[in-house]
């Protein structure tokens, strides 16, 4: 399904493969607005909250617009790698979350120098989670999906418990789960 990734990709590298595969997948529908076909208009988005330096590919929202002169209608598919206005790299906000479950005093020295954040970021992002995630409407509705309902106390990990595979497979399926939240339809971050 995804373009192959050599075997040395960092979860970076997965990221913005999934996001060229929504964007593939986008491609191939036409303009929304006059049926012509659209083409790639990506652009700049410096995500908060950077693991560390990346090549500049990272750092584009891929995005479409119809090729028609006069209509020129943007089409912005879901990304996994931006999760709406807050900008906030999902990867980080979601491996930093995974590390924070059981977050014992090693561990949480090893993340700090993985991720030069400190206690009160770490914090900061969880508190995302538990207050204006289980907020957004998108949550509201996909809540109902899973039974028993999951614990909102324990998100994002209590999500990716429900999504079968090992915890790659897992991560992927939440971040899929979670395209909705990025594609533009839902603004209440
Ligand atoms: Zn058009």
């Amino acid at each position: 399904m995804y373009p192959a990734l050599p075997a040395n990709a960092t979860f970076d590298d997965l990221l913005l493969a999934c996001d060229s595969d929504l964007a593939d997948q986008a491609r191939r529908q036409r303009c929304l607005v006059c049926g012509n076909a659209v083409h790639s208009d990506n652009y700049p988005r410096k995500p908060r909250g950077r693991l560390r330096k990346l090549p500049l590919e990272h750092d584009l929202r891929l995005s479409l617009c119809c090729a028609r002169h006069g209509c020129r209608k943007r089409k912005t598919p879901p990304s996994l790698r931006f999760l709406g206005r807050k900008v906030y790299l999902a990867a980080t906000i979601i491996l930093i979350s995974i590390l924070r479950e059981g977050a014992t005093q090693a561990r949480m020295r090893r993340l700090s120098a993985l991720v030069n954040v400190d206690r009160r970021t770490v914090e900061r992002w969880r508190t995302w989670w538990r207050d204006a995630f289980t907020a957004t409407p998108f949550w509201r509705i996909a809540r109902a999906r899973f039974m028993p309902p999951a614990d909102e106390a324990r998100l994002p990990g209590a999500l990716l418990q429900r999504f079968a595979g090992n915890s790659l497979t897992q991560l992927v399926a939440l971040l899929r789960f979670l395209a909705p939240l990025t594609g533009g339809q839902v603004h209440a971050l």
